[in-house]
């Protein structure tokens, strides 16, 4: 992370017959290599890892001996190496005898070099012994220290690692990028009373001298990235099961072990759902999903050694379905991964997506298969896509596989165009193509052919192209290369405007650019599959028509007497449609008569659909509200979450101007938000529809929603942990809790005592969403401490925080005072860092916000600067005060 601060770029003189500039050895030293990528010289083939972690001092030493092998004839080896103190190196080549050699550090880019008298010729082997030392680190990657507080309020300490994506390097030197895969035998010394897991299964304990006893493990079977390695040293407990040839175990602290259960069922059904769907048994003789009490991210897929944050793999007796979904969908990302990432991975990080789109694509896919009760699954995908389609509608975003050069440009690449648009533009694909089995048939080729290899895009739509052209011969224009390379080479998504005239209706394509700045404007084009529907047949997949629209404008045939049409058919295309004035009247009125004529994924596309193109200026607010109308006869979760989350993003910046505003969403959604219960709910959908819908009655201080769940939180406190909020409701109750005085002080002191992690989460929204300011300020402030609020939930307490009118100005202040202990923690560019920025000037509207928020981050220089997410927030701020320009005079005449 230091690195990373301090990053300089070095570009490389164009002319070949300039000699490279090359930067200083931290000894002085010319370092022999400029170029933030390793030479491909040598490659490793094997590291034996030797650990001595001591987690009293925080502190570890190393033995990394790389056996490599010799591509090119070379006289350096280079690798990375970050915060890591070098004692000793030897060197061997071939048969000759071991010496001493020097070792050389370029701090900046994070490389060591040996410089060689004689050259290393191509087909040599050698090998490289380095012995080190170095801190554990008190960050979330590397490897890093953690702790709990036990049942008898103990201090526990344990260690485990996070290496995705540029972190492997400090925990051992290594050729630190997914393409030099290699093999990796670990062994760790631990005292007696801890238990270390690593990839592998473990072959031996051996006691040592000191006292100390040290585990090895097998030799991994695999040749695998750096980033996916993984080992821990803590007093975890397991419970295991075996499925087929795989012992799967969940591992938590020990008091947390009768919330494994759930996990470790959930886990065993996917790892044979997916056996047999990629027709390639899973490779490894166990699984570990393991729960840490400190951990950023979601989940890390380290292969055969799954590290989860306590909410995202336990679950409670009490635990809500909704709850349980997030567990499945995470285990069944993760182990996704197990193939797309692991067994086959990117050749480098550009190609990210491969890994997460693939991922998160078949965490849906998967789900439904297997756990078809979840309902809910097509729900939040849907949504999620929605979220893709406005981040990738700004001029910031990039393409889905997109160049990538330095370290943060690395870390940004953790963002929704390769999760959400990646699995998008798959959904999109295997419903394009034609029969069930194509699209798996192709993924099960590109498996096979790739296993134990590095890929990049082309690789897998090549995959996907043979599949089709031997499978379907009538189908020749069905290549899946062409079609895809539109999708993932260049950034943003089309805009199909329909225009009909009588039986003729002509599709138009252009960018869906939301900027005011002609300068901008792009002739992209891309080959749209796309789908539609009619009034004669509009629901089963047996009325889905096909037109392939890869030029500007395309014409289709419609009978005359169809009254409307429907594009993108259950959402499953990534592109936006304008049906013009008439045509959207057509759909409004079709849906004020029955909302059932189109499916709920359908419904909540249009509702999207039309917010967006308000923000782009080609409907107006009125029509927005017009359609809104069919709302009252609504009754399914997908559109009216959607429909309330777009309001709710125009109601807080209203709010923020003071604006007296949208109690009209009560007038709309009022008898749906009466009509919700208070009780013990079965359904998913209807789940997330009532939290939907009571959380915005009581943000709208709607007097029943109010006193109905001060009633629950008072019973919940009385009863002594014998009664129970429904997990559903446990957010709306918590956060109208935290506005009154003495419950946010209940509310904290059960956030310190309650064990459960996702019922703790929701409470400490409650908490940072309180509207008293010297709360607000400590709370931020706890939360960067990290010790009665875990550092981990920064982003979650700041984009709570930010929500609020009080506090929002508070959390911009405090982004911009702690700045530099903010990316200590979280690097610059990554996932965390993005949130935090996205949900502290997203609340903006001005002027002379705008003016703050560019002069902060201009400031900034190498300390973030040139981030992706700046750039896209001083976007979104133009937008937000382009709209309200627009539409508040309106509004204020209206509302
Ligand atoms: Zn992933």
């Amino acid at each position: 992370i230091v690195a990373s601060m301090t990053m300089v770029l070095y570009f490389l003189p164009g002319c070949t017959f300039t000699k490279p500039v090359y930067p200083l050895s931290t000894n002085g030293k010319l370092f022999p290599w400029a170029q933030f990528r390793l030479p491909r010289s040598v490659r490793p083939v094997n590291y034996d890892l030797t650990l001595n972690p001591d987690l009293n001092n925080m502190t570890f030493t190393g033995r990394t001996v790389i056996t490599m092998s010799v591509l090119h004839n070379t006289k350096i080896i280079v690798l990375h190496s970050a915060h890591l103190n070098i004692t000793k190196a030897t060197f061997k080549l071939g048969d000759q005898e071991t010496r001493d050699v020097t070792v050389l550090e370029y701090q900046t880019r994070q490389q060591i070099a040996v410089q060689l008298s004689e050259e290393m010729k191509a087909g040599q082997s050698c090998v490289l012994t380095l012995d080190y030392s170095a801190s554990l680190s008190h960050t979330y990657d590397g490897f890093y220290n953690s702790s709990y507080i036990d049942k008898e309020g103990n201090k526990r300490v344990l260690a485990a690692t996070q290496f995705e994506p540029l972190s492997a390097r400090k925990a051992f030197p290594c050729f630190d990028e997914p393409a030099f895969k290699a093999t990796f035998l670990i062994k760790i010394s631990r005292k007696s009373n801890y238990t270390t897991l690593s990839n592998m299964p473990q072959v031996k304990s051996t006691p040592l001298p000191n006292g100390l006893v040290q585990d090895e493990f097998e030799k991994t079977s695999v040749n695998m990235s750096t980033y996916l390695v993984a080992f821990i040293v803590a007093d975890f407990t397991p419970i295991s099961k075996n499925v087929s040839e795989t012992l799967v175990s969940v591992y938590s602290v020990p008091e947390k072990k009768e919330h494994t259960d759930y996990a470790l069922d959930t886990a065993s059904k996917l790892l044979e759902f997916y056996n047999s769907f990629f027709e390639i048994n899973y490779p490894l003789k166990k699984l570990d999903l393991v729960a840490i009490p400190d951990f950023l991210a979601g989940a890390m897929e380290n292969w055969g050694l799954i590290t989860f944050r306590e909410t995202t793999l336990l679950v409670g007796n009490q635990s809500s379905p909704l709850e349980k979904q997030l567990v499945a969908s995470v285990i069944a990302h993760e182990l996704a991964h197990q193939w797309f990432g692991n067994l086959v991975t990117m050749s480098w990080w550009n190609d990210l997506w491969l890994n997460e789109g693939f991922a998160t694509y078949m965490q849906y896919m998967s789900l439904q298969t297997v756990f078809p009760t979840l309902d809910i699954v097509t729900l939040c995908f849907t949504l999620l896509r929605f979220r893709a389609l406005d981040k990738d509608a700004l001029n910031s975003s990039h393409a889905v596989s997109t160049e990538v050069n330095n370290p943060e440009q690395v870390e940004e690449m953790f963002d929704s165009v390769s999760y959400e648009k990646g699995a998008s533009i798959l959904m999109m694909l295997n419903t394009w193509l034609p029969g069930k089995q194509q699209f798996r048939k192709g993924i099960i080729q590109y498996l096979k052919q790739f296993s134990g290899l590095n890929t990049d895009t082309d690789d897998l739509w090549n995959s996907l192209t043979q599949v089709c052209v031997c499978v379907c011969v009538s189908a020749q224009h069905h290549n899946v290369s062409e079609m895809m390379r539109s999708w993932t080479s260049q950034k943003g998504f089309p805009l199909v405007t329909v225009s009909r005239q009588g039986g003729q209706v002509t599709l138009t394509q252009e960018h869906f650019l939301l900027t005011s700045d002609k300068a901008t404007y792009t002739s992209s084009l891309w080959n749209i599959p796309v789908t539609y529907v009619t009034d004669n047949c509009s629901l089963g997949p047996e009325c889905i028509q096909m037109f392939n629209l890869k030029t500007k404008s395309g014409t289709l045939e419609l009978p005359e007497s169809v009254k409307w049409l429907k594009l993108n058919y259950r959402n499953t295309g990534f592109y936006i449609v304008h049906y013009g004035d008439e045509g959207w009247a057509a759909l409004k009125d079709a849906l004020s008569s029955n909302v059932q004529v189109l499916t709920q994924e359908d419904r909540a596309s249009l509702i999207h659909n039309i917010f967006a193109l308000s923000r782009l200026g080609r409907v107006s607010f009125y029509q927005v509200l017009n359609l809104l109308k069919y709302m009252s006869n609504e009754t399914e979760s997908c559109p009216v979450t959607e429909a309330l989350l777009q309001l709710n993003v125009i109601y807080r910046l209203l709010d923020k101007r003071q604006e007296d505003s949208l109690h009209y969403i009560l007038y709309r959604f009022g008898s749906l938000m009466d009509n919700q219960t208070w009780g013990e709910e079965e359904s998913v959908s209807k789940q997330e529809l009532r939290s939907a819908l009571l959380g915005s009655a009581c943000s709208l201080n709607q007097e029943n929603c109010i006193q109905q769940a001060k009633a629950l939180f008072k019973h919940y406190d009385e009863s002594n942990g014998t009664s129970r909020i429904p997990g559903d409701l446990q957010q709306v109750v918590f956060t109208v809790a935290a506005q009154s005085n003495e419950d946010w002080l209940t509310l904290l002191h059960m956030y310190q005592t309650v064990t459960y992690d996702a019922e703790k989460r929701k409470m400490l929204r409650g908490l940072a969403s309180t509207q008293d300011a010297r709360r607000i300020v400590w709370i931020l402030k706890a939360g960067l401490r990290g010790d009665i609020i875990q550092t981990q939930e920064l982003p979650l307490v700041i984009s709570t925080v930010c929500n609020g009118f009080a506090g929002y100005l508070f959390a911009w202040d405090f982004i911009q005072e702690n700045w530099d202990r903010l990316i200590e923690k979280f690097p610059i560019g990554s996932y965390a860092i993005q949130t935090i920025i996205k949900s502290a000037t997203s609340q903006f509207s001005t002027q002379a916000h705008l003016d703050r928020v560019q002069g902060f981050f201009s400031s900034l220089k190498e300390r973030g600067s040139q981030m992706r997410s700046v750039q896209e927030a001083l976007e979104t701020i133009r937008l937000n005060q382009r709209w309200m320009d627009k539409n508040l005079p309106t509004l204020q005449k209206w509302l």
